[in-house]
C-alpha cells in the first residue's frame, strides 16, 4: 500500500525518470480487477493521455500525482503498483493500465488488494485526494506538537490510537502500514483509548510519528513495499508481516498480531501494554 514514505519516494523517482517524456500509447486493463477504482472508463484514458508530455510528479499523503501537459493529471493511490520498465522489456501479460513513452520505455500498473487510478483534465473532485494534497504533512514544520495536540483534542475521547492515526486520513499518508512502527516507537498499544494517554505519552506519540515517518522516507519506503523500479524499500520494518512471530528488538517477547478495525495490528505485548 502506498503510504506517505512510499508516495514521496515514488513521486521523486517518477520526477527523475519520466519528466519530458511523451506518451505514445495507452493500453486498458487486460482483465477485470474488482478492487481497482477508475474515475472513468480506463479504455478512454488513451484519448486523454496520448501525445501528452510528463511535466512533474509528486507524492503527497497516499497519492502519487503526475502532472502532464494540457493540465492533465494521472493520479494513483493505495494498492496500485506502478512499475517502470526500461527499453527492450517485454510487455507483461497482466496489468490494469500500461503506458508507453517515446523512448521505448513503459510503465505498468497492477493492483495489490485495492487501489485507484484517476486520469483527468483540470480537476477531479475526490475527498481523499484533496485531503492528501491540501492537508499539512506530518513531515513539515507546521505539523508541530501544538498542531498534533489540537488534532487529538478535536476527536472523540474513546477512539483508539489506531483510529486516531489511520482512519479518516486525519494525518495524510498515515495508514495501517506505517502506524505499526509509529506506535511501537511510542510504546503505545494500537487499542489504547486516546483519553487514557498521559501528556508524556502524547508527546512520545508525536515524536514517534515524526521520527518514524522521516526514517521510512529516508529509507526510500518500507521493506514490505515496492518502489517505482520494483525494489523493496530500505527501511526495515520492526512490526509487519515480515517480523510477525519474531522477537521484539527491545525485550525479546514475541511480536503479536490481532485483527482490529479492518486490518491486522502488530504489537509487542510487553513494550506496548494495553
Ligand atoms: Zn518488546
Amino acid at each position: 500500500m502506498i503510504e506517505l514514505p512510499e508516495a514521496i519516494t515514488i513521486g521523486k523517482q517518477v520526477q527523475d525518470t519520466l519528466v519530458n517524456l511523451t506518451i505514445t500509447e495507452v493500453l486498458g486493463p487486460t482483465h477485470l480487477h474488482k478492487f481497482t477504482f477508475f474515475n472513468s472508463d480506463p479504455n478512454l484514458f488513451r484519448d486523454l493521455l496520448v501525445g501528452k508530455q510528463i511535466k512533474s510528479a509528486e507524492g503527497k499523503g497516499i497519492f502519487v500525482d503526475i502532472r502532464l501537459s494540457d493540465n492533465t493529471f494521472l493520479s494513483i493511490f493505495d494498492g496500485i503498483n506502478m512499475k517502470y520498465a526500461g527499453p527492450n522489456t517485454e510487455i507483461p501479460d497482466k496489468y490494469q493500465l500500461l503506458i508507453t513513452f517515446d523512448n521505448d520505455t513503459f510503465i505498468s500498473f497492477t493492483t495489490r488488494m485495492y487501489g485507484g487510478i484517476y486520469v483527468f483534465k483540470d480537476s477531479f473532485d475526490n475527498k481523499y485526494r484533496t485531503q492528501s494534497l491540501e492537508s499539512i504533512s506530518p513531515l513539515c514544520e507546521e505539523f508541530n506538537q501544538a498542531y498534533f495536540e489540537e488534532l487529538i483534542s478535536k476527536e472523540k475521547k474513546d477512539i483508539s490510537a489506531k483510529a486516531l492515526l489511520a482512519s479518516e486520513q486525519r494525518i495524510p499518508g498515515v495508514g495501517n502500514g506505517v502506524l505499526q512502527d509509529i506506535l511501537f516507537n511510542a510504546g503505545i498499544h494500537p487499542k489504547r483509548k486516546i483519553f487514557s494517554l498521559s501528556d508524556r505519552e502524547k508527546s512520545n506519540l508525536f515524536q514517534a510519528l515524526k521520527n518514524t515517518l522521516q526514517a521510512m522516507t529516508d529509507g526510500g519506503g518500507r521493506d514490505t513495499e515496492s518502489d517505482f523500479f520494483g525494489n523493496k524499500g530500505k527501511y526495515k520494518t520492526i512490526l509487519s508481516k515480515n517480523t510477525y512471530g519474531m522477537s521484539c528488538p527491545h525485550c525479546n517477547d514475541k511480536i503479536h498480531k490481532d485483527a482490529y478495525m479492518g486490518g491486522s495490528v502488530y504489537f509487542c505485548p510487553t513494550c506496548q501494554k494495553l
